[in-house]
């Protein structure tokens, strides 16, 4: 019981009534107490200066918006425990045999959250458009909120492009894989239009969800990336665009 109290001291300095965080736990699931402790070090830190809305709900994360120093940013928050696990949880709980197992899941869950963050950086420092990544903590990235306000720049998926605006835009994002393979040596390895923001007056294409890019050595990396290639020529035929993948897989990774 002192540590629900710590607890609700902590929940009371975010600013979040108790009983809006179980509402947020029960809808969301994201608001465990690891991960309030967490939000709540990022505010103490000065990272975030208030929490926002909920911009998504994926398979692993979830995207908030949130007011920074003196700009809205995006936090991606990995849950840390899935629907699943909580059900797993409680058979586990108490028994000394399982006392790792919790650490050891979310150990890989706060590594994969740092490998988002250090992909993102390389990306940026190659000069490819990515959301800035701005800290991570735990299982929370903090980055540049991609949008204009308080709305999120549509997914390429969203948007119907003229098929001169589709072409430029296709070249501009082979453009990035490019350089990402050449220079940052990496691999997206989820590449689709589900994880591309447009900015819609500039046309500019930006590449998120990155926790999963690979580095050159990874025995999957050319897989993957035929797979990003695949998946973009998949959604930019209905524009006409029509290349051959062989030819776009040659002229990336054959600088
Ligand atoms: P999914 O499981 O649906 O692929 P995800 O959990 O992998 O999602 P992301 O793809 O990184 O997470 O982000 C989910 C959504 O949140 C994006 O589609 C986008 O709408 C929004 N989003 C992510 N990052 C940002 C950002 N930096 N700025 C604005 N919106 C963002
Ligand atoms: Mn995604």
């Amino acid at each position: 019981s002192k540590d629900i109290r710590k607890l609700d001291t902590d929940v009371d300095k975010m600013r979040i009534r108790r009983k809006d965080s179980e509402h947020l736990k029960v809808k969301e699931n994201v608001f465990d107490e690891a991960t309030l402790k967490a939000l709540y070090d990022l505010a103490r830190k000065g990272v975030i200066e208030s929490l926002g809305g909920s911009i998504s709900t994926g398979k692993e994360a979830n995207v908030f918006l949130a007011e920074g120093k003196d700009k809205n940013i995006a936090l991606k928050i990995y849950r840390i425990s899935s629907s699943t696990f909580n059900s797993m949880d409680e058979y586990i709980r108490g028994d000394p045999r399982f006392s790792n197992i919790r650490h050891k899941k979310k150990d890989i869950i706060f590594a994969w959250t740092k490998k988002e963050y250090r992909n993102l950086m390389r990306a940026r420092e190659c000069g490819i458009a990515a959301p800035r990544p701005i800290d991570t903590h735990k299982n929370i990235l903090a980055m540049e909120f991609i949008g204009e306000g308080d709305k999120p720049y549509p997914l390429l998926k969203e948007v119907k492009l003229s098929e001169q605006s589709a072409q430029t835009i296709f070249g501009t994002i082979i453009h990035y894989l490019e350089i990402l393979y050449n220079e940052a040596k990496l691999v997206h390895g989820d590449l689709s239009e589900y994880n591309i923001l447009l900015d819609p007056s500039t046309l500019e294409p930006y590449l998120i969800d990155m926790g999963q890019s690979v580095t050159l050595e990874h025995p999957s990396a050319n897989d993957f990336l035929k797979r990003d290639i695949r998946n973009l020529t998949r959604h930019f035929k209905k524009y006409g665009i029509q290349p051959d993948e062989e030819e776009l897989l040659r002229i990336i990774t054959e600088k």
